[in-house]
């Protein structure tokens, strides 16, 4: 038995005689054809959405859009790889009829369009409501942080800038002793060789003042702007705690609804942590899939009483796990095992003592009711309760009652605490993992949000296709417009 052969090289073959005998039926990148032809240019304000009456014709932003989601669908994200994949790609060459821009065209296009391109987002997110395709009753709000194109090299906390300062201080200091130490070797009678001469010496000390005035300089700025780090190569980004440790990111917040896993809502911020993000990614998974109310499950980076209420206020019931009694961590009796008496306003403690009000106290952006008892100092169960020797102190948070509903709520559905992680996590798993998408390749805020948006599309483009189908999708896509 032989291997299969092919045809010879040289062999001359019959092709289809059009691109569109390549492309099947079920192909993606007929959707996304479907979908750029539905969409109004002009409406979404897309740079020359219109074609110019005179000059040089130039591409259609209908065409350039098109690359782009398919080139996302394709882990192919830069512009002088997507140039490459229009010259040799039959799926490429058939949505751009085949067109070839060149890579600077693909990336104006992207650079000039980020609102535009957004604006899509919603429009897909729109027809995807129409048809039924969010459930709008529950969804996932999570954070993810994807790499910045800044090495963590190039970014300075105020912390790491004063010990690069201190350390490059010190070097100076080196140098100046071993310049005199070889200035006096190279003036003996024989000269002994030294390791290096004076001159090379100073050219190295010279070049150690520059770093060392450019990181005072540094320090300086982020005195000035009260800012707790600078990063270099792209000063939007951030050093930030990662599942691998720490990097310099941004933190891409999502709302993903519960019915088929489709993104909602999202935001690229630079802030390290998930606090204070809940209120404000609610509020837009609610205006998103236009309801007044809506459940939300988040992870407990999330917890914050006064965005707990902020949601609740909106309409807002939030699913979150309860931080950890700090006491239960020192081996103390956790606020749990006492009980709150609300007609009396004191909590009874385990050994059946009353802690009543004292003071009031402001904390973290709340304030607190403070509850002691005279009773501590002789009980027995005192080492199990309180390290102090004013005995036990409880912090009641004036709000208390938001987080004794949330609790309440928790217990009646554990279990959704759970779906949680399912749900959220499913899109960055996606995006990250399948779609090869975890890091940026452009630079600033604004720039990075419009990679977000064509990743988002992406991504939702894809899972409907996997819900509907092809054929299904264009079918309405050509009805919309019609
Ligand atoms: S130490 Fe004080 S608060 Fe704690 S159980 Fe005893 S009496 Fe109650």
């Amino acid at each position: 038995m032989g291997y299969m052969r092919g045809n010879e090289r040289g062999q001359h073959i019959l092709f289809p005689s059009t691109l569109d005998e390549y492309i099947d039926e079920e192909n993606p990148v007929r959707v996304i054809a479907a979908f750029v032809g539905a969409l109004d240019f002009a409406e979404l304000g897309f740079v020359r959405a219109a074609a110019a009456e005179t000059g040089r014709p130039g591409y259609d932003p209908r065409l350039l859009l098109g690359l782009y989601i398919w080139g996302h669908l394709n882990k192919v994200r830069s512009s002088r790889k997507l140039e490459r994949e229009c010259e040799r790609n039959l799926e490429a060459m058939w949505l751009l009829e085949n067109l070839r821009p060149d890579f600077k065209t693909i990336a104006d296009f992207r650079k000039d369009n980020g609102e535009p391109i957004k604006q899509t987002v919603v429009k897909f997110r729109l027809w995807c409501l129409r048809e039924g395709l969010y459930g709008r009753e529950m969804v996932a709000v999570d954070g993810s942080k994807f790499k910045a194109v800044n090495n963590s090299e190039r970014n300075f906390t105020r912390k790491k800038l004063a010990k690069v300062i201190k350390r490059e201080e010190a070097r100076v200091a080196e140098y100046l002793e071993a310049i005199e130490a070889a200035d006096q070797a190279e003036a003996r009678e024989p000269p002994p060789p030294p390791p290096l001469s004076g001159e090379q010496l100073r050219e190295k000390l010279k070049k150690l003042k520059e770093r060392l005035a450019q990181h005072e300089q540094l320090e300086q700025t982020l005195k000035k702007s009260g800012e707790s780090q600078v990063s270099l190569t792209d000063a939007d980004a951030r050093l930030m705690k990662t599942s691998k440790g720490s990097d310099v990111c941004y933190n891409v917040q999502t709302v993903v609804d519960s019915k088929h896993k489709l993104i909602a809502a999202y935001e690229v911020t630079n802030e390290g942590n998930d606090l204070g993000q809940l209120g404000k990614m609610g509020k837009q998974g609610q205006e998103a899939l236009g309801v007044k109310e809506v459940t939300v499950l988040a992870d407990g980076g999330y917890f914050d009483g006064n965005t707990i209420k902020e949601c609740e206020e909106a309409g807002i019931t939030t699913y979150l796990p309860l931080p950890h009694s700090k006491a239960t961590s020192r081996g103390l009796f956790a606020i749990e095992r006492f009980t709150y008496d609300e007609p009396r306003d004191c909590y009874v403690c385990p050994q059946g003592e009353s802690l009543t009000f004292r003071a009031k106290e402001q904390a973290n952006n709340k304030e607190y009711r403070i509850y002691r008892t005279h009773a501590c100092g002789l009980c027995p169960l005192r080492a199990q309760c309180t390290k102090s020797q004013k005995g036990r102190k409880l912090r009641r948070w004036v709000e208390q009652a938001v987080l004794e509903r949330l609790k309440e709520r928790i217990r009646g559905q554990p279990e959704l605490l759970k779906e949680r992680k399912k749900l959220a996590e499913h899109p960055f798993g996606t995006i990250k993992r399948a779609m090869d998408q975890g890091y940026f390749l452009m630079k600033g805020k604004k720039k990075v949000t419009t990679e977000t948006s064509l990743t988002v599309l992406s991504y939702n483009l894809k899972r409907v296709i996997n819900i509907m189908g092809v054929e299904k999708m264009i079918t309405s896509m050509q009805a919309a417009t019609t």
